[in-house]
């Protein structure tokens, strides 16, 4: 019964819809939600996040979680544990710091401050968890950090609302490049919260006590790309028929029995939101056209360092000097859905566009283990999108 749970709360980890709270909160209560929380933290606390913001972290590999996961042990599970005590109040230490001090006044808006309230009340419960001696405490602790791993569900939408809030109070000429700093603090914090819900989430689904065939907790040793590349599209499909009353076929190719070790969510999340992107494009293109809509093709490539995903459309590409600006998280061609959704009470609710968080957070999951995400455009014609996956499994987490 939890594997079903585990593997949905990690396909909510992307996030790019969001819930009618966030917009509430800051519509009706700014004030309110800034209120209540640096106060609530006494300065030794914060003394000691800055103490364990200031330690090295530790980055481990796709393969050594594989390894380390797949000799399923009481003690490995201990040490997992042990590890995690040690490493996730140092890398929420240091999220928590950097949230203290964005440029732009943007750390004083409310969603942030709210956000920030959420790692230090995680850091606290880490620090205040004692040391983790036998598989009762280690049953305690998986129970504790499962907790943590909920409670910063929503961290991107509400961080994103933070920032649309600044991006208001901004000279409206300020332009993408201004705001440089922001993108880059996002890209880190987004890129860190990855690996500590990664981290989090593998020590959680190694207690799975029956995992079906080549399962090590959120890895898949034997995951066809091809396969998940389907189940993506066809996901991506609906939510274009929902909107638009008609979607683009999407062809697969590529030798569906080919297979490596990968975390399938990671993959159907980057292929979700690219092939959304493609069947936007498509369909805006040929929306009032008499000719048929092009199918949008992936093909799906083994080489012998990456296995490369290229998802091609023929949605009318992107203008040359557009592209800069697709991978930053302020930017989107579609109307912002929060604007249009706000009122109608429905909550989390998976758009086809309008945050422009589908290709900087696709790029930063890619990156997470070794890959990469590229977009090369044809204006006039169309897109492609690269997506590399890194085979080999052995590049260390970025830490940032
Ligand atoms: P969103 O889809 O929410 O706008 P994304 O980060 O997914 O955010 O994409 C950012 C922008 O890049 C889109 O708004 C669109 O203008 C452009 N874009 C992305 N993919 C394509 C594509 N395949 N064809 C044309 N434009 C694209
Ligand atoms: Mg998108």
């Amino acid at each position: 019964m939890r594997n079903k749970q585990v593997w949905r709360v990690s396909v909510s980890d992307c996030n790019v819809s969001f819930p009618l709270w966030t917009t509430l909160l800051l519509k009706f209560h700014p004030t309110m939600a800034a209120k209540k929380l640096y106060d609530s933290f006494s300065k030794s606390l914060i003394d000691e996040v800055h103490r364990w913001g200031a330690m090295k972290q530790n980055g481990v590999s796709l393969r050594y979680m594989m390894e380390f996961g797949s000799k399923f042990s009481e003690r490995n599970l201990l040490l997992g544990a042990q590890f995690l005590h040690k490493e996730l109040p140092i890398r929420i230490a240091r999220r928590a710091i950097e949230l203290e001090s964005l440029p732009y006044g943007l750390s004083e808006k409310p969603a942030i401050l709210k956000v920030r309230d959420w790692y230090l009340d995680s850091f606290r419960d880490l620090r205040s968890f004692p040391d983790i001696k036998d598989m009762n405490d280690e049953q305690d602790f998986t129970k504790m950090i499962n907790l943590i791993k909920v409670r910063h569900n929503n961290v991107v939408p509400t961080m994103a609302l933070g920032v649309q809030q600044l991006k208001k109070d901004l000279n409206p000429k300020l332009d993408y490049k201004d705001l440089d700093d922001i993108h880059q603090f996002l890209d880190r914090f987004y890129m860190s919260r990855i690996g500590i819900r990664m981290l989090i989430g593998q020590h959680v689904a190694l207690h799975e006590p029956n995992p079906p065939p080549d399962r090590i907790g959120y890895i898949h040793a034997k995951m066809s790309p091809v396969e998940v590349a389907k189940n993506a599209s066809e996901d991506a499909r609906s939510v274009c028929l929902r909107e638009y009353g008609s979607a683009p076929d999407v062809n697969v190719y590529g030798d569906p029995d080919f297979t490596f070790p990968y975390v399938p969510t990671h993959l159907h999340l980057m292929v979700f939101e690219l092939v959304k992107n493609s069947l936007r494009a498509v369909e805006e293109r040929f929306m009032d056209s008499d000719k048929l809509a092009p199918p949008i093709r992936i093909i799906v490539a083994d080489g012998l360092e990456d296995v490369t995903i290229k998802v091609s459309d023929e949605g009318g590409g992107i203008a040359r000097s557009g592209l800069p600006k697709i991978f930053t998280y302020l930017y989107s061609t579609a109307k912002n859905p929060l604007d249009e959704r706000a009122d109608l009470g429905t909550a989390d609710i998976a758009t086809m566009a309008g945050f422009g968080y589908g290709l900087p957070i696709s790029r930063l999951y890619a990156r997470y283990f070794g890959g990469d995400l590229q977009i090369i455009s044809m204006e006039g014609y169309g897109t492609d999108a690269y997506l590399h996956l890194s085979r080999l499994g052995d590049s260390q987490e970025p830490l940032p």
